[in-house]
């Protein structure tokens, strides 16, 4: 970076394995944001604060703190004098909170997530250079969204997900697509800029978690009847993700079911257990094309959590099931403005 261009960068701690020391039995999120910085050289040029919003590991956190983050990192932003942000967060739903902010993403300057595999106080973590590299990207990327700078790569926060439970360099990959970039000896090498979905507004819900729609997650599998699916209906749910088999498949059961969810004004979408590849209406016989002819929103590339974070930013942008159910299909398919029914293209 040339001199006398410092760039301004927040970091905004929210806990994860990156602030995790031993607790005695586990470890556990509980260093504050100016300690994990502490460890961490910063990129040439760089000036850094830090801003500590939750000390969790990620598996914790509840839609109310995902909305709370957005916020606070509008509330960053808007002042001119920032350059980027960085978010440091666990890896177990950081794919969830990324996504989320990423479609209320309306600004060329960068958002980064980061995090570690390797807790704080480990001799050979990751936090470090994950940290540098999201400090790097968020200072000089510019009209890329929302990011993950994990282990070597910057990913698009759309369609990333966790992809080891424990390797701290193939932690996070988009099966579907490639990396936005590479880090290497401090430089970041770019590859194709990605399609981004339109920008929603920021949800006007206030932090309480009351207050934030249900949205469950359902797997369909061998013997899988709609019990579970139901039992989400019954608990509230104003969406569900279905998690078929294939190219998202279920059976007649589950589209009778899908069928009576939508008609109660539920907002409904279909993903897939299988790790690459788009949703697909093929299949009949209780298929993908008989998923989508009852009302559900085949989820493109997306998995289930990111397929539940884009109904739920369905539900919290549109009033109406059918203007749910557009906004949903223009989230999942953001090369489609004008999405089709998911029918059309059987
Ligand atoms: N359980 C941790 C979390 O998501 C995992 C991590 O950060 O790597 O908070």
């Amino acid at each position: 970076m040339s001199k006398g261009s410092v760039k301004r960068v927040v970091v905004i701690g929210t806990g994860g394995t990156i602030a995790s020391r031993w607790q005695g039995t586990g470890y556990a999120a509980e260093a504050a944001g100016g300690e994990v910085l502490a460890g961490t050289a910063l990129p040439d040029g760089v000036e850094v604060s830090v801003r500590d919003l939750f000390t969790v590991n990620s598996s914790q956190l509840t839609t109310a703190q995902q909305l709370e983050l957005l916020r606070t990192v509008h509330e960053v932003l808007a002042d001119p004098s920032v350059d980027g942000v960085v978010v440091t967060h666990g890896t177990d739903t950081m794919e969830e909170s990324a996504f989320l902010l990423d479609l209320h993403h309306h600004d060329r300057r960068p958002v980064v997530f980061t995090g570690a595999q390797l807790p704080l106080d480990s001799v050979d973590g990751d936090a470090a250079g994950n940290l540098y590299d999201a400090m790097l990207t968020a200072a000089t990327g510019r009209d890329i969204g929302v990011v993950i700078a994990f282990g070597g790569f910057v990913h698009a926060a759309r369609g990333t997900l966790k992809a080891h439970t424990l390797d701290p360099r193939g932690a996070f990959a988009d099966p579907s697509g490639q990396p936005l970039g590479r880090v290497k000896f401090g430089e970041i090498a770019w590859g194709q800029p990605r399609e981004r979905a339109e920008v929603l507004p920021v949800p006007a819900v206030d932090g309480d978690a009351g207050r934030t729609p249900r949205v469950d997650v359902v797997m369909h599998h061998v013997d899988a009847d709609p019990v579970l699916f139901e039992a989400a209906l019954a608990a509230g749910a104003q969406g569900i993700v279905l998690v078929g088999t294939g190219a998202g498949n279920a059976t007649p059961e589950f589209v009778a079911a899908v069928e009576r969810a939508v008609a109660a004004g539920v907002l409904v979408a279909v993903s897939t257990r299988v790790a690459a590849g788009p949703v697909a209406p093929m299949y009949t016989g209780g298929g993908a094309v008989d998923l989508a002819a009852a009302g559900a929103v085949l989820s493109g590339t997306l998995r289930a959590g990111q397929a539940r974070i884009a109904v739920l930013a369905a539900l919290l942008t549109a009033r109406c099931p059918q203007e749910r159910a557009a906004a949903l299909r223009r989230i999942v398919t953001p090369d489609a403005p004008d999405a089709p029914d998911a029918t059309a293209a059987a």
